[in-house]
């Protein structure tokens, strides 16, 4: 029997429930901001994502999944959304005002990762990016949606991490720094990091092998050697995240695996799960745009993985809260006609409510309600029909009580 390609999985029943919530909540909380959505296609050029992600990052260089199509075009499906909203912006030309541009996304991200706990090669991401705006003040706008976002689903224990990587102006003195830094003790790194450290140093500083982060120890650090300007920035953002009372640290180490970030960086580390860990992460990236042939104009954005966010969630809170509607059984072909006109009138008020149509006995559509988790069975035979009635069993309780049709849907609703 066909299984489903290794990496990728169904999506059903209590995951499913929380993903929903996540996702309603995110909507919510987003077009309290002004965001508005944007769903790009999960397959772009390839060029893409090797302009923007960059082709030294592990994204692009080892995970991306790329294929040649029937008509010879080399296309990657998406590994991330910025870069494909990034494409949309320009293409659709919607950065040709100075008005700023507050978007977010919610789909479907593809990665050829190794396989470990948490880690899919079909996942999904929320994300947010405001355009146009290069100000330490639309970082904490967004930061503040992010961090109400994440409170309102129930997480207690966040903390942003953040830094400055400054702007590519400032980038060829640290390179200097740090490449001499290497060259001391390149035995100590491993094959990928000496291919890295010509590419682009800072993609070091994120390599996972124990022995290259032991001999990263006393690195040069890209915060002394940020200019003037990103150091102020740097600083008002800090100023603004204290006096909201937003909580953070600064870690200096902090670069990101993507290549286009400038100034901010910044993580959202929680302890919910035990023991600390970064559930996210972004920043600002003012050269992409530019970069994906565009205007010369400032961003800023980050995205959550919410297959994550769902683990946590059930961690936290267990099962997601079920709405299992009401189950109507008819009994009789006179009684099912009379259910469906019922159940349409219901339906049209709101009201939950599941339809037995298999013809199914009384025993047999109990059993099945109680299997599924349905509280409460409206049971409509020859004799309710007769008296304008229904019999309504409380499937937790075993109670019966009956009602007039006139009175269930206020009796429903009540419940
Ligand atoms: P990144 O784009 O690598 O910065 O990741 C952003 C978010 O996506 C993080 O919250 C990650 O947990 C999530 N994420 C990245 N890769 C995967 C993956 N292979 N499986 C599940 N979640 C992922």
């Amino acid at each position: 029997m066909a299984q489903s390609v290794k990496g990728t999985r169904d999506l059903f029943g209590n995951e499913i429930d929380w993903f929903q919530r996540i996702e309603d909540t995110a909507r919510r909380t987003f077009k309290r901001h002004g965001y508005g959505e944007i769903r790009t296609p999960i397959l772009e050029e390839i060029e893409v994502f090797k302009r923007s992600v960059g082709e030294s990052s592990d994204i692009v260089h080892k995970e991306m999944y790329d294929f040649l199509d029937k008509g010879n075009r080399h296309v990657a499906m998406r590994p991330e959304n910025t870069a494909g909203v990034v494409r949309a912006m320009i293409q659709h030309k919607l950065l040709a005002s100075n008005d700023p541009q507050l978007l977010y996304y919610i789909g479907p991200m593809f990665r050829y990762e190794r396989m470990q706990a948490g880690r899919y090669r079909q996942f999904w991401q929320i994300g947010a990016e405001s355009f146009q705006v290069a100000t330490p003040e639309a970082e904490a706008e967004s930061l503040v949606m992010l961090y109400d976002f994440l409170v309102e689903l129930g997480l207690r224990q966040l903390k942003f991490s953040i830094n400055s990587v400054g702007t590519p102006a400032c980038r060829p003195a640290f390179y200097a720094a740090f490449r001499a830094f290497f060259e001391a003790r390149e035995a100590s790194f491993c094959d990928d990091c000496h291919r890295r450290v010509q590419d682009n140093p800072l993609r070091v500083l994120d390599c996972k092998v124990p022995g290259c982060q032991a001999a990263l120890e006393g690195h040069p650090l890209l915060v002394a050697f940020l200019d003037e300007p990103s150091r102020a920035h740097h600083d008002r953002l800090k100023e603004i995240l204290t006096v909201l009372g937003l909580p953070f640290e600064e870690n200096p180490r902090l670069v990101r695996g993507l290549d286009y970030y400038t100034r901010t960086a910044f993580e959202v580390l929680s302890t919910d799960l035990g023991a600390q860990s970064a559930l996210l992460g972004g920043g600002r990236y003012d050269g992409l745009v530019k970069q994906l042939g565009g205007p010369d104009v400032p961003a800023f954005g980050w995205s959550i993985g919410l297959d994550r966010l769902a683990m946590l969630m059930q961690h936290l809170h267990g099962d997601a809260p079920r709405d299992v509607p009401a189950l109507l059984i008819p009994l009789g072909e006179a009684a099912t006609l009379k259910a469906l006109a019922l159940a349409r009138e219901w339906w049209a008020l709101g009201l939950p409510l599941q339809l037995e149509t298999r013809g199914a006995n009384l025993k047999k559509a109990l059993t099945s309600a109680n299997r599924q988790g349905v509280r409460r069975a409206l049971i409509l035979g020859d004799g309710e029909l007769a008296q304008g009635v229904i019999a309504v069993k409380d499937l937790a309780t075993g109670d019966q009580e009956t009602w007039t049709l006139a009175e269930v849907p206020a009796r429903l609703q009540a419940r």
